[in-house]
């Protein structure tokens, strides 16, 4: 069903008419005025009937018409027609849900199994903060407890074919929480992810372990167990933020893996706060940039011996990788080849878009749903240009990033804890 309501921009009177594509889930409205570009944000919530739906907008309000000078369409799971003036001759448009291509099981599946994830995204925020807080206390016994005995419905399915009396440690706790952590982000997975994280976990790191194993012990034994496990606590807070906005990101999901074939020109999105996003690209850069070290020393043993070889002979480690001009520049070289430990974490990162500032280097377009993004440094200028849809993409393929280079600490922080520090492993025995 498809309703309409009409509004005024309260900062330029600019009129507009919200085309909302109701369906079971509350729709959140990020959108943009066509004519001042200031942000107009809200929620239609959908109650639980038609006649209960209400419309709760900010940076507009709501007038008495049935006439607009533009539209601007409404969907909390779909693409939607960029904004768009009127004109008398438009002709009657197709609802978004109809553009939306034909019906497809799976797809609807897990289309509705993200808006599920998002509407319940508390339960998730509140239990991945509570078990990363206490397995950096050490609190194994009551992680083991909250296993045991808690009463919802996720850790109840897991208990029946997992034997939690196994934790006993923290290496096992820690096995024990990334496994439920895991399970609980499915729904946040583009199609494939869940497949190559299991391939990092049973054929990568595995693979180095058994063929290289004098090299991956040598350099397990110089590894800073501290420094190394802030990954385990870092990147699960990056997570959490990035859960309290995914439900701005479901139309890219729902067409992930055929974004080359959206018409950019036409289509966008009405969910996407870009000063959110923005926040959470800048952070996700960061982690990217300071985690990967790892990589480059699991690589080098795989491909050159020793973690300290890069290809032309032993080096100082630390040194090679402080010596590039910036954390940016040493990302963009260390994966810059077709070394397959690189894999999904090449090109994606802008440094124009984390080094923009403020909000005059960032300038939205909202009619045609652009961001430029703008840095001055010494005399020089740099501009960068992208579409909504392609930075919420980005925005999504740096979180698929993040869950790579986790499961690589994991792995490592797993054997480290096994062979250097000879704890035993019962969980997942
Ligand atoms: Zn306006």
């Amino acid at each position: 069903m498809v309703r309409n309501s009409y509004y005024k921009c309260d900062f330029c009177d600019c009129t507009v008419r919200f085309r909302s594509q109701i369906g079971a889930f509350n729709i959140p409205i990020n959108v943009y005025c066509p004519k001042c570009n200031c942000h107009i944000s809200g929620v239609i919530d959908i109650g639980d009937d038609p006649q209960s739906i209400r419309e709760h907008v900010i940076g507009a309000s709501e007038i008495e018409s049935d006439e607009a000078e533009y539209t601007l369409e409404l969907s909390t799971e779909f693409l939607v027609d960029k904004c768009k003036k009127n004109s008398k001759s438009d002709k009657p448009e197709l609802t978004m849900f109809l553009r939306s291509g034909p019906l497809d099981e799976k797809r609807t599946e897990r289309r509705v199994e993200l808006l599920t994830f998002v509407r319940d995204a508390d339960y998730c925020i509140n239990t991945i903060e509570n078990l990363y807080n206490l397995l950096e206390n050490d609190d194994v016994d009551l992680i083991r407890k909250y296993f045991l005995e808690s009463s919802n419905g996720f850790v109840n399915s897991f208990r029946e074919n997992i034997d939690y009396n196994k934790v006993i440690n923290k290496l096992d706790a820690m096995l024990a929480v990334k496994h439920f952590v895991n399970s609980l982000l499915t729904p946040l997975m583009p199609e494939g992810v869940f497949r190559k994280l299991y391939d990092i976990m049973n054929v990568k790191v595995r693979g180095i372990v058994q063929s290289h194993t004098s090299a991956f012990m040598d350099f397990l034994k110089q590894l800073d167990g501290d420094s190394v496990e802030a990954y385990l606590y870092r990147i699960p807070k990056f997570i959490v933020d990035y859960i309290k906005v995914v439900g701005q990101l479901i139309p890219l999901y729902d067409n992930y893996s055929k974004f080359d074939s959206i018409d950019l020109n036409k289509s966008g999105i009405s969910t996407m706060s870009v000063d959110e996003m923005v926040v959470i690209y800048k952070k996700g850069y960061e982690l990217l940039c300071d985690s990967i070290d790892l990589i480059v020393a699991l690589n080098n043993i795989s491909h050159h011996g020793t973690y300290d070889n890069f290809g032309c002979g032993k080096v100082d480690f630390d040194k090679k990788l402080n010596g590039y001009p910036s954390k940016y520049v040493k990302y963009q070289e260390v994966t810059n080849n077709d070394y397959d430990l690189f894999d999904g974490l090449r090109g994606k990162l802008n440094n124009i878009i984390r080094n923009a500032e403020g909000h005059n280097s960032i300038r939205i377009d909202g009619l045609n749903q652009n961001i430029t993004f703008t840095n001055k440094r010494k005399g020089n200028v740099d501009t960068y240009t992208i579409s909504f849809l392609e930075f919420g993409k980005n925005c999504i393929d740096l979180f698929v990033a993040i869950l790579h280079i986790w499961e690589f600490y994991y792995q490592t922080i797993k054997f480290k804890s096994v062979f250097i520090d000879e704890m035993t492993l019962n969980y997942g025995k």
